[in-house]
C-alpha cells in the first residue's frame, strides 16, 4: 500500500501534476473537507476507474460556512483520513492552509444564480454557494483535472457546481456520484459525529419519512399534502425542519404535481446542534 504524496502548496501541486501530464496521464480531483467516511472513499473509487491519477484536496473552506456555522469545531482528522486514501490507493492529498487559498488582499467571488438561488440551502446559508463555487473554480484552476467527482448527497451543490464549470468554461468533467449510506439509511456525513446516541438513534427518521412520502407520490397522493404528513412525522421525531421539498431535479425549480419529469425530493433539518440534509429520486 503505498501512501499518497501529500503537497501543501499550490507550487507543489502544479510540479506534481505537470510531471504526471507530461507522462500523458489523465487526472481527477475529488474535493473534500476531511474527517473522511465511506462516502468520500467511495468517491476516490468511482474517481480512480476514470483516471490515471486521483488527487484529494482536504480543505476546511472558511468561506463557505456562515458566521454562526460549525467552522471552528468541523472534524479535523487528517493522519487518519491519509491512512484511509492510502488503502484506497489515492495518488496524492492536497491540504492547503487557509492563507495559500485566500491570501492577503484576496477579494474575488463567483456571482451566483439559476440552482444556487433556488431557495432550498440557500435560504438558510446565503453566504454558502458563493464560498463553495469560488474554492472549487480555485480548486479547478490549481489542480486542472480532467475530471471531478461530487456527491449527490449535496445534491444542489453538485447543481451548481455543474453550471459554475459549464458557464465559465472550465474544461472538466462533472461526475455526480450516489449517496453511501448507514445500513438503517441515515446518509452518511462528517457531521455525523456530532449526534448524540438518541440524535443517532432518531436521525434515519428524516431518510424514512422521505422514502415513504416518495412511494405515497409515486402511488398518486398529492405532493403538498404528502409532505405535510412526512414533515409532522420527521418533527415528531425531534428535528427542526428547514425545508422539506420536491423538485424538478434538473431546474430545482418547484413542482405541484409529477407530469412524467425527473423529480427530486430534498431535505435540510436540525437535530438539536446538527444540520443533516438528504435528498432522493422520486423514483428510486
Ligand atoms: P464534504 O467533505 O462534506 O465537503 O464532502 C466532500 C464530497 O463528498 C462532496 O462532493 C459530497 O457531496 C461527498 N459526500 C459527502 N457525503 C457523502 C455520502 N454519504 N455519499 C457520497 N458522497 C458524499
Amino acid at each position: 500500500m503505498s501512501q499518497p504524496t501529500v503537497v501543501n502548496s499550490i507550487a507543489e501541486l502544479r510540479a506534481l501534476t505537470a510531471a504526471w501530464r507530461r507522462a500523458g496521464a489523465t487526472i481527477g480531483l475529488v474535493p473534500t473537507m476531511g474527517a473522511l467516511h465511506e462516502g468520500h472513499i467511495s468517491l476516490t473509487r468511482l474517481m480512480r476507474e476514470k483516471t490515471a491519477r486521483t488527487v484529494v484536496s482536504i480543505f476546511v473552506n472558511p468561506t463557505q460556512f456562515g458566521p454562526n456555522e460549525d467552522f471552528a469545531r468541523y472534524p479535523r482528522t487528517f493522519e487518519a483520513d491519509c491512512a484511509k486514501l492510502a488503502a484506497a490507493g489515492v495518488d496524492a492529498v492536497f491540504a492547503p492552509a487557509p492563507a495559500e487559498v485566500y491570501p492577503e488582499g484576496f477579494c474575488t467571488t463567483i456571482s451566483l444564480a439559476g440552482p444556487a438561488t433556488a431557495g432550498l440551502e440557500d435560504a438558510f446559508r446565503p453566504t454558502h454557494f458563493a464560498g463553495v463555487a469560488t474554492v472549487v473554480a480555485k480548486l479547478f484552476t490549481m489542480v486542472a483535472p480532467d475530471a471531478a467527482i461530487f456527491g449527490q448527497k449535496d445534491f444542489q451543490q453538485l447543481a451548481v457546481i455543474r453550471r459554475m464549470a459549464g458557464d465559465l468554461n472550465v474544461p472538466v468533467e462533472i461526475i455526480g456520484a450516489p449517496t453511501l449510506r448507514e445500513a438503517d439509511g441515515l446518509a452518511m456525513s462528517s457531521r455525523n459525529i456530532y449526534l448524540s446516541p438518541e440524535e443517532r438513534q432518531a436521525a434515519p427518521t428524516l431518510n424514512r419519512a422521505m422514502r415513504a412520502a416518495a412511494a405515497a407520490i409515486r402511488s398518486g397522493a398529492p405532493v403538498a399534502r404528502t409532505l405535510d404528513e412526512a414533515r409532522a412525522a420527521i418533527a415528531a421525531a425531534g428535528f427542526v425542519i428547514d425545508y422539506l421539498e420536491v423538485r424538478d431535479a434538473a431546474s430545482l425549480a418547484p413542482v405541484d404535481q409529477p407530469d412524467g419529469r425527473a423529480l427530486r425530493m430534498l431535505a435540510a433539518a436540525r437535530l438539536g446542534k446538527t444540520r443533516l440534509i438528504d435528498n432522493i429520486s422520486l423514483y428510486d
